[in-house]
């Protein structure tokens, strides 16, 4: 679908949930599109980007930034605490911080550098195994425990289960948000980025409606 339509349904929801035009940030989700995918949307104006993966994202993006002055990158995927460093290095915000081992890495890396992305805690809302993120009766303390290291933790980010309905993940999600003080929520995907809007969804990350299919089979 064209980025000028998926802008406009934005607008839309905006509008439908009596919010600012302009209030939720459209995170185009490039992982695994081929190059001219992504150049063509990075010519039509859009700057800000959601990668899951450090490497994908160091062999990609260092070009682009070059060519297209004030892209905005936020990681997405899961962290491993060893790529922190190349994170913090390459990223503006960070979704995905679910760990203590992480967040003390990321404190660490604050310090020497004087400066951190913005951090997201990753909530596992469904509470699925194979899921990253902490579970909700763990988020608050664990909200508490970032904020002691000083980090700039900003909002809450979650991924509803496949195939279930993701209205009660959202709303659960800003009920966490509003009760921690966080003011952004990044949820939303393309199949679900109105609903994620109409419960406060500040940041909505956006694949394969704006880019088409990820094809695997390519990397
Ligand atoms: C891949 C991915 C998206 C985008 O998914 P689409 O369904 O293609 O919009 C959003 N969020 C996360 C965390 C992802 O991994």
């Amino acid at each position: 679908m064209p980025l000028a339509d998926i802008i406009a349904r934005i607008n839309a929801a905006e509008r439908a949930a009596a919010r600012p035009e302009g209030s939720v940030t459209l995170i185009a989700v490039s992982k695994v599109q081929p190059a001219e995918r992504v150049e063509a949307v990075l010519d039509q104006g859009h700057r800000v980007f959601g990668e899951n993966y450090v490497q994908e994202a160091q062999r990609k993006w260092p070009a682009w930034r070059a060519r297209y002055p004030g892209v905005q990158l936020h990681m997405i995927g899961p962290l491993q605490t060893n790529k922190a460093k190349a994170a913090v290095e390459l990223f503006d915000a960070i979704h995905t911080v679910d760990r203590p081992s992480l967040a003390e890495r990321l404190a660490r890396l604050a310090d020497q550098r004087g400066t951190s992305p913005e951090l997201f805690v990753q909530v596992n809302t469904g509470r699925e195994p194979q899921k990253a993120g902490v579970l909700p009766e763990a988020a608050d303390e664990f909200v508490a425990q970032v904020r002691a290291l000083s980090l700039p933790v900003v909002g809450l980010m979650c991924i509803p289960p496949e195939g279930e309905d993701s209205r009660p993940h959202f709303a659960m999600l800003a009920e966490m948000a509003a009760r921690n003080g966080l003011t952004k929520l990044s949820m939303g995907m393309s199949a679900d980025f109105e609903a994620a809007i109409a419960a406060g969804a500040t940041h909505v990350r956006v694949g394969s409606a704006i880019f088409g299919a990820r094809d695997y089979g390519q990397r």
